[in-house]
């Protein structure tokens, strides 16, 4: 239903204060009136008028104040008719028409439209001058609204209604619109560390309390009336003003917002971080009378906050560069840096765990020792440092071609020890093959190179890891005798000591092997 704003409401009773006021001014005659002014001049026109009739009685002249009597109402607009009337009402001249409302019997008091006035002789009065005149306003609502009166009201209504709603607003808005919100309520409020703030329809500040006063650095009083919008507020890190405000929304959907973060600039306090709440103060069905807003000073927690997470971005990097130390250490542990191949240390120890787990299982293990011919001679005729360059590209073409369960150790100088899990001694010596061709086939800025290769797996019962490798490098031992760059298998070999090799089988290529001294210096080699 439509309903009259107080301020409306206030509005209305000035205005009729008002027009009571005019209308009793009037009343009073305290405004000029233009009908009594001009009653007053048409009576000194009668006066005038009898004073001349009265000498043309004397004179006997009556045709001349008959004549005057025309003229003046030809001349005069405004005059109907004039009647020099004796007291018995014989007429005794008349020029001009009697209106319809008047009969044309005696008047006995003056109106603005009929004057008379009375003629005397010896204190008796003989005779009346009556003019007629036309009436001053028209008839009906043009007639009514020609008053000044009329006017003068409605022009005071009018004015007055827009000027006394302008200031009731202007001065509502300044007047203490908090005096609203009881003082105990305030007192309360003041106790809150978090800010508080109340406000209207429009957004403006009816009610501010102590501790949101005092971070923007005004007086709760100078916040009154200013929209809360027009605070130099930001988003966080952004120093543009927010699309729209939490307290604008509660109100526009008539529900709560929490945790809307906004920044503040103030005087006294630099930039401050808010924490916004917001609810509608509603009034009746979806209809929003103001807001509650309270803002929750964030500002140290969030720096708090921000130094944290510095603070965890350094710890990440020195622990991201601590890690890549370590693996740097544990490579440097463990590898050969040359290489970049197992060293015998950690390769031992992987050795030992798939020993054991190859008996307990039951599983093939086999092991391929490979070391470079004539390596010695490379160093003397290309230099130490293309040596070095030859071990690389052969670590490089063997690890190429191993599979990733193969593990690949530089077990000396130029020798490597190749551990394959899960392979039996057949397809050891048919991998090693393919070892012995691929490195035939490198070369390292014109060098060629070739390697020998010794095998042995856990079929001829080695009892520990050093066992089965001894077992390879004492086949290598075979085929560097039998003329290098060839493939033996351990029990192959024709003659091997007494104490290791449980199954000789005679192979024709090393039919000239010597006895495998157990000082070999392969065995003595590390890395
Ligand atoms: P064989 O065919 O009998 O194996 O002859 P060889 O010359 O390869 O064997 P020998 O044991 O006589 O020589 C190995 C050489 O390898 C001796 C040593 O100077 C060289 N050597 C060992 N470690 C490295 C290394 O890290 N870099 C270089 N460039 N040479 C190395
Ligand atoms: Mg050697
Ligand atoms: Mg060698």
């Amino acid at each position: 239903m439509f309903r009259l704003t107080p301020v409306v409401r206030i509005t209305l009773a000035l205005v009729l204060l008002t027009a009571t006021l005019v209308l009793s001014a009037d009343m009073l005659n305290l405004i000029p009136n233009p009908s009594l002014a001009m009653l007053e001049a048409r009576k000194m026109v009668c006066e005038s008028m009898a004073i001349f009739g009265t000498l043309s009685v004397e004179r006997e002249d009556i045709e001349a104040l008959q004549t005057t009597m025309q003229v003046f109402v030809h001349r005069n607009e405004d005059v109907l008719s004039a009647t020099l009337r004796l007291s018995d009402g014989t007429v005794l001249a008349r020029a001009g028409k009697l209106s319809s409302s008047h009969s044309g019997s005696k008047i006995d008091r003056s109106a603005v439209n009929l004057v008379s006035v009375p003629i005397f002789k010896d204190d008796q009065q003989w005779a009346t001058v009556e003019m007629h005149y036309k009436p001053l306003y028209p008839k009906g609502i043009a007639g009514i609204w020609e008053r000044p009166i009329v006017k003068l009201t409605a022009f005071f209504i009018s004015a007055s209604f827009f000027l006394y709603l302008f200031f009731m607003r202007k001065i509502l808005q300044y007047l203490d619109p908090s005096s609203a919100i009881p003082a105990r309520v305030k007192a309360a409020l003041d106790t809150l560390a978090e800010g508080v703030v109340v406000l209207d329809h429009k957004e403006r500040i009816v009610l501010a309390n102590a501790a949101f006063a005092k971070k923007v650095g005004r007086s709760a009083e100078s916040l009154m009336g200013v929209k809360a919008s027009t605070l130099n507020w930001t988003l966080p890190n952004d120093s543009k003003p927010p699309e729209d405000y939490p307290w604008l929304k509660a109100m526009r959907e008539g529900r709560p917002f929490t945790g809307f973060p906004l920044t503040l600039q103030t005087k006294n306090n630099g930039l401050l971080m808010f924490m916004v709440n917001s609810a509608p103060i509603s009034e009746g069905k979806n209809k929003s009378r103001g807001v509650l807003a309270t803002f929750d000073d964030v500002t140290e927690v969030e720096q708090k906050n921000e130094q944290l997470q510095k603070m965890l971005k350094v710890l990440k990097n020195s622990q991201n560069k601590i890690q890549s130390q370590n693996e740097k250490l544990k490579i440097l542990a463990t590898r050969d840096p040359l290489t970049r191949c197992l060293n015998r240390r950690s390769f031992f120890k992987i050795f030992e765990t798939e020993f054991k787990r190859a008996k307990r299982y039951g599983h093939d293990l086999s092991c391929v020792m490979v070391d470079i011919d004539h390596f010695k001679s490379i160093n003397d005729r290309h230099g130490h440092l293309a040596g070095d360059q030859v071990l690389q590209k052969v670590a490089k073409t063997l690890r190429s071609i191993l599979r990733e369960s193969d593990i690949l150790c530089r077990y000396g100088g130029e020798e490597f020890c190749i551990l394959l899990p899960h392979i039996g001694v057949e397809n050891a010596v048919k991998a090693s093959e393919r070892f012995r061709v691929s490195v035939a086939s490198i070369t390292c800025s014109g060098i060629r190179i070739t390697a020998s290769f010794g095998v042995s797996s856990l079929k001829f019962e080695a009892d520990t890891p050093q066992k089965l490798v001894d077992q390879a490098d004492k086949a290598l031992y075979v085929a560097k005798e039998s003329g290098r760059n060839r493939v033996i298998q351990w029990g192959q070999t024709k003659d091997p000591p007494e104490d290791k090799a449980p199954n000789v089988i005679p192979y024709p290529a090393v039919a000239e092997m010597k006895t495998i001294n157990s000082n070999h210096p392969h065995h003595e080699a590390s890395v």
